[in-house]
């Protein structure tokens, strides 16, 4: 290629590079009001334990249904939440009715399970993340040991910053998980110290174990690191009875993936997943 045909490519690229700058826009404008118009809903994923085959957990993953454009994938509307900001709000939002509908389960007598929370790094880095939670925990009424915040390993990169929000977390009695755990750059020279309780293994190096010798490697080496460490772990993205046998084979605690369930709405989830509280006959 020369530097003619370049040119040429740069001047067809263009006027699509505008269009992408003008949809980010429109969609941050309609993003701005899906709150308050009520465009979000939660979906649930389980998160089952591997020797019991229980439901001991579940994910609570964004969705947005937007008027014209039906349902937006997190992947397209996160990022532009967390650069402006939307996605303060937007996290309290989740939190507030992830907890919300756990505390309801729990009234209708169900047997307990931990909800786990994708917080970001803007809210992640609020001074008063955990004053904050606390309050909407109380208001609730719900234990805090029944609910999980997953963070990933690139909101950690300041230390001092990262332990102080950790502990003040820790204190309150949430769980804390580093969601994506593989794909960051945290070092483990202070991921030892971290108080945290669980890794989950990124979905890239869970997807093709059985395919990717590599894969199976850092899998394995994971796994055995979080036992040492004293960890909890959770396999991502679990999609097949072959990955689930390897992972039981690691001894690998949980997993979490389309085996069991793609994320599902609230009633779907109560049907399938949720078991009652076993109660002694009178
Ligand atoms: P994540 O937290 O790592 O969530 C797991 C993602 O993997 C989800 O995508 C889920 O649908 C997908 N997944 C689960 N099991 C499988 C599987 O077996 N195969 C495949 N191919 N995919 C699987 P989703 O719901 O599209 O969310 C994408 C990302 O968006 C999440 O990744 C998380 O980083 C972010 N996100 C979602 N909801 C929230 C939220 O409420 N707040 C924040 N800050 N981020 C969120
Ligand atoms: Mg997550
Ligand atoms: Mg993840
Ligand atoms: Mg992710």
């Amino acid at each position: 290629h020369n530097a003619k045909d370049q040119n040429v490519e740069i001047r067809r690229y263009t006027p699509a590079m505008q269009m992408k700058a003008k949809e980010r826009l429109k969609l941050e404008n309609d993003l701005r009001r899906a709150l308050e118009r009520g465009e979000f809903y939660l979906v649930y994923q389980p998160q089952v334990q591997l020797d019991s085959g229980e439901t001991v957990g579940m994910e609570a993953l964004l969705r947005w249904n937007h008027p014209k454009r039906g349902l937006v994938s997190p992947a397209d509307f996160i990022p532009i939440a967390e650069e402006s900001g939307l996605i303060v709000p937007i996290g309290e939002w989740v939190l507030r009715t992830a907890c919300l509908q756990n505390k309801e389960w729990q009234m209708k007598g169900y047997r307990p399970i931990c909800v786990s929370i994708n917080l970001s790094i803007r809210q992640f880095l609020q001074p008063n993340l955990a004053g904050k939670i606390g309050a909407i925990l109380d208001e609730i009424g719900l234990d805090p040991c029944y609910v999980d915040l997953e963070i990933t390993e690139s909101m950690t990169l300041d230390k001092e910053t990262t332990f102080e929000q950790l502990n003040r977390l820790k204190e309150l009695g949430v769980f804390i998980s580093i969601d994506d755990f593989g794909t960051g750059y945290s070092s483990l020279h202070y991921l030892k110290d971290m108080p945290i309780d669980r890794l989950k293994i990124d979905r890239s190096f869970v997807s093709d174990v059985l395919e990717d010798s590599n894969n199976a490697a850092i899998v394995s080496t994971i796994t055995s690191m979080a036992h040492h460490l004293k960890l909890k772990v959770t396999a991502e993205g679990v999609e097949n009875v072959e990955q689930l046998e390897f992972l039981r084979q690691q001894h690998c605690h949980e997993a979490q993936g389309f085996l069991f369930s793609k994320p599902i709405q609230a009633a779907e989830f109560e049907l399938s997943f949720l078991k009652p509280l076993l109660r002694l006959h009178s």
